[in-house]
Order: structure tokens, then C-alpha cells, then sequence
């Protein structure tokens, strides 16, 4: 055990009303850190404080510029300390420690940006004659509730903090109880840049308790979740009762077709990074391969030699950037992939390798990839989250699109073609809110991200995540003439 971590609450670093909860390391299935279990009383302090810090214009008074350069630097602090925040993060995430550093990276890269972006909302005047002069302008809701998932626990976060704070919104963020710890960076980076207290909230508790509170407090004026469905609906519905707009961000079963003229050999680094970065829990990981008939066969080969070539161990062991996969989170999600690919097996589906658990300790599962899969069949419909990618047979674009499109997600999908026309067909015909060509994960913090379908409803990342944190006032003055 290595350390207690307290939440921060009202500019203090403070003890939990639910007193503490063990934190898993999951590459040993061992406990590693403890950290302060908030309770519905430590959320509602937070919100007072935030809705304080909004109601004294803390954040809304400042100049936008000076607001972006405390964003700014908080993502600098980050980055100072990004060596022991990413060692932190693998230690309860499991990821490896290359993927630690290049989250962390990636959770500055939002700091920055939207630090930058603090002095560009801007409204707009509206013509009405001489009469009149109107002008809107675009307003911080005031208290933005964030809910944090445990995949991504510093990407996620940063890319709500931050904009919910360059935007002038006092922010209480509810981490996973499973990823608590690395997130304190956000805390300490507020606390070491002068951020106003109250504008910043960063605690854990339980999914039940402390995060139904923080999303059905009365307080709250805004919400940013990401998650399973399930939960993604709980808290809408929790949002339709107080009457606050929410974003949510709920997962995906994202397909990428692969023609017959695909680069295939480029191809193999997409499936590294789409879908065993990770352990394959990802939201937007590259869960589905609708592959052409001629290139069928050869795909399952190069896919089967991507999955064998990676090792599988701790995270910690992994710092360089290679072949290599951490744990999953938790047994559960690491039985329960297991469980569905026995599942697809007994239904006829050639597990070409992979599909079962590694003999080591913590929460692992071996690479896997899945031929002859069927587009109704459960591994083909229903998000796995872990490291497992099923191949599907297409004959022609239509049958491609229809397979693709064919699930109740819509979060990314991808196509790999040389033929420019097949490319913008089908960026036409995929429903998903992001298409990438030729490049799985193309894009970054400032392309819009979120899905069609109940892979969820607005937008996060890009320009576009800004306005999930402003409200637009019309100003229109009566001018009396002489
Ligand atoms: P998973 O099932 O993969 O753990 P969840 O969607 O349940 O994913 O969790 C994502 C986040 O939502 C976590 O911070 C979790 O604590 C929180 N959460 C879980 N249940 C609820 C709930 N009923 N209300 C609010 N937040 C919740």
C-alpha cells in the first residue's frame, strides 16, 4: 500500500463521509493506494462551493484571456509532473506506462487548447433597425457536474475541466472509484496555479451514491458523463427532473470496412492501436472488421500476427512504446469478455487466437481476434470492452454499410480504401459521429467527438465542446431617437 489520497473540496484537501475505499492495482489483483470515499453530504458541499464561487463571479468576472492562461497553466503543471501522474495512473489503471504518459500528454494537450480558446466566445449583434441594438452573449451555466469514467480518467477529465473552466464554470468532478488517484493532479494543478476556490472540485465515491447525488443535485445547471448506457440513462434522467442539459458519451461497437485495395500491411497498426491500446477499453476502440471477401483471409492472418506478437504483462514493465498490453481493469470486465467469446465460440465463431486468461495474477486477458463472426451475433452487437475484434465478410459496399451501420451505436467508424470515391461514399452512408479514412483515430482535441445513436448525444473535444458550457442571452435595447 502506498499512499491515502484525500478528495478536494472547496479548495481543502479533505476525509471522506464514507470514509475510504481500496483502490486495485490490476496487473497484481492487489490493493495499492486508498483514497477518500465521498458521500452525498462532501457532494453537496462541493456544489454550494461551486454554485458560491459562480454566484461571487469568481470566474465569470475575469478578463476570458487571463481565465485561459490559469487553464493554460494548470496544463503546464500537469506536464511538470507528468512522470509520477502517468506511474500513478498505471499503478490503478493497468495500463502501460507509455500509455500512462502519452494520456497524460494528451490530458494537457486540452489545457492548452481550450486555454487558448477561453477569449474567442464571442457573441454576436443582430440587425433590427435603427430602433433597436441587440447583441448576445454566451454565459457559463455555473455549476458543471462531470462524471468520470476509469478507462481514460485523465483524457476525459481534462477535456471537461477544461472547458468547463475557460468557459467560466465552476466545475465538481465525480472520478471513478476504480481510477481516483492520477486525478488528483487537477486538484494540485489548481491549487499550485491560484485558481479561485470553489471553481474546482475533485473528489470519488461511489457510482450509486456520491455520483446520483452530484448528478440529481438542484445546484447542478449542467452535466458531462461518459460511461456504460445504463448509467448514461440514469443520469438523464436524473438531468430531465432538475431540468439541466447533459452530455453523455456512452460507448460504441465501431466498425471499420476494409476494401480490397486497403493498404493491409498499414492496416496492422491500426488494429495495434484500435484495439489492444488499452486492453481494447475504449470507448471508440475498433471493435468490429467488416473486411472484403478477397481480402478476408489474409486479414485474419495479419490480424492473428498483430494479436501474437503483443506482449501481455504488467504495465509498469511496458515504458517504451511496443507490442505489449496491460490488464483490464477489474475480473469482472476481463470475465465477462471471456464469457461472450466462449459464448460466440459455442455459436460457431473461429476464435483464431487469444480468448481466454493468461496464467498471471492480476486481471488479464490474451489479444483476441474472432473470424466467421455474424452480424446479429452478440460479440457483432454488444460492446465488449476489452481486448477482442471480430471480422465480418462483406460483397459489396451496400452489405458493408448495412453491417456497419447495423448495431444501436454510432460513436466512430472507419473505411480503408485507395478509391477516393468508395472513401467519400462511404463517410456518406456511416452513421457514427466520427468517420476516420485511412486511419483509425485520426483526429484529437480539437475535432468534435460523440456518437449517433445510444453511443449518446452531444458533442465533446473541438470547438464544439464549448457550447455544452455556455448559454446564449439575447441583450436588445430599445434606442430612442431625436
Ligand atoms: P462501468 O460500468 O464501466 O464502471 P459506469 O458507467 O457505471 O461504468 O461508470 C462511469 C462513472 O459513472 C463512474 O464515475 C461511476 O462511479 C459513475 N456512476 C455509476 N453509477 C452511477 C449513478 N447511478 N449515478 C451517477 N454516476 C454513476
Amino acid at each position: 500500500m502506498s499512499g491515502y489520497w484525500r478528495n478536494w473540496i472547496n479548495g481543502e484537501w479533505v476525509d471522506g463521509g464514507a470514509g475510504w475505499l481500496a483502490v486495485g492495482n490490476p496487473a497484481t489483483d492487489e490493493p495499492v493506494y486508498e483514497h477518500a470515499c465521498a458521500d452525498a453530504g462532501d457532494v453537496a458541499g462541493a456544489v454550494a462551493s461551486a454554485l458560491s464561487c459562480h454566484e461571487r463571479g469568481l470566474l465569470v468576472r475575469m478578463r476570458p484571456i487571463e481565465r485561459g492562461r490559469l487553464v493554460q497553466a494548470m496544463g503546464n503543471w500537469i506536464a511538470e509532473h507528468a512522470d509520477s501522474i502517468a506511474d500513478t495512473l498505471t499503478h490503478e489503471q493497468g495500463k502501460p506506462l507509455w500509455e500512462a504518459r502519452n494520456e497524460v500528454a494528451g490530458a494537457c494537450r486540452y489545457f492548452e487548447y481550450y486555454g487558448n480558446q477561453a477569449a474567442l466566445i464571442e457573441g454576436r449583434s443582430i440587425p433590427l433597425g435603427a430602433d433597436y441594438l441587440d447583441y448576445t452573449t454566451l454565459e457559463p451555466y455555473g455549476v458543471s457536474a462531470q462524471i468520470i469514467p476509469w478507462n481514460f480518467p485523465l483524457e476525459v477529465a481534462a477535456r471537461s475541466i477544461a472547458a468547463g473552466l475557460a468557459t467560466g464554470n465552476a466545475c465538481v468532478v465525480k472520478t471513478s472509484e476504480l481510477t481516483p488517484c492520477s486525478s488528483s493532479c487537477f486538484a494540485k494543478a489548481a491549487e499550485a496555479v491560484g485558481l479561485p476556490k470553489g471553481a474546482l472540485h475533485v473528489l470519488t465515491g461511489s457510482g450509486p451514491a456520491a455520483g446520483a447525488a452530484l448528478a440529481s443535485h438542484p445546484d447542478v445547471n449542467q452535466i458531462v458523463f461518459t460511461g456504460s448506457v445504463a448509467t448514461g440513462q440514469s443520469i438523464a434522467a436524473a438531468a430531465a427532473r432538475t431540468v439541466v442539459p447533459c452530455v453523455l458519451e456512452l460507448g460504441g461497437k465501431s466498425a471499420a470496412i476494409v476494401h480490397d485495395d486497403a493498404d493491409l500491411e498499414a492496416f496492422e497498426t491500426d488494429v495495434r492501436r484500435g484495439i489492444f491500446v488499452n486492453a481494447g477499453q475504449i470507448c471508440s476502440a475498433l471493435s468490429r472488421v467488416v473486411a472484403h471477401e478477397s481480402v478476408y483471409d489474409e486479414l485474419v492472418e495479419r490480424m492473428a500476427a498483430v494479436a501474437r506478437s503483443l506482449a501481455v504483462g504488467p504495465g509498469i514493465e511496458f515504458s517504451e512504446a511496443g507490442p505489449n498490453m496491460g490488464p483490464m481493469i477489474s475480473a469482472r470486465q476481463r470475465d465477462r469478455a471471456v464469457d461472450m467469446v466462449a459464448e460466440a465460440e459455442r455459436e460457431g465463431v473461429d476464435v483464431v487466437t487469444g480468448g481466454r486468461r493468461p496464467d498471471l495474477p492480476g486481471h488479464f486477458m490474451e489479444p483476441t481476434v474472432l473470424s466467421e463472426v455474424k452480424p446479429e451475433m452478440r460479440v457483432a452487437q454488444d460492446e465488449i470492452f476489452g481486448p477482442v475484434v471480430s471480422l465480418l465478410r462483406f460483397r459489396d459496399e451496400a452489405e458493408a454499410v448495412r453491417i456497419a451501420n447495423g448495431t444501436r451505436y454510432g460513436l466512430v467508424a472507419g473505411v480503408f480504401t485507395m478509391d477516393l470515391d468508395k472513401a467519400v461514399r462511404a463517410t456518406r452512408a456511416l452513421r457514427a459521429g466520427q468517420v476516420f479514412v485511412n486511419e483509425w483515430f485520426a483526429g484529437g482535441v480539437e475535432t468534435p467527438f460523440g456518437g449517433y445513436g445510444k453511443s449518446g448525444y452531444g458533442r465533446e473535444k473541438g470547438r464544439e465542446a464549448l457550447m455544452n458550457y455556455v448559454q446564449t442571452k439575447n441583450v436588445a435595447i430599445r434606442i430612442r431617437q431625436r
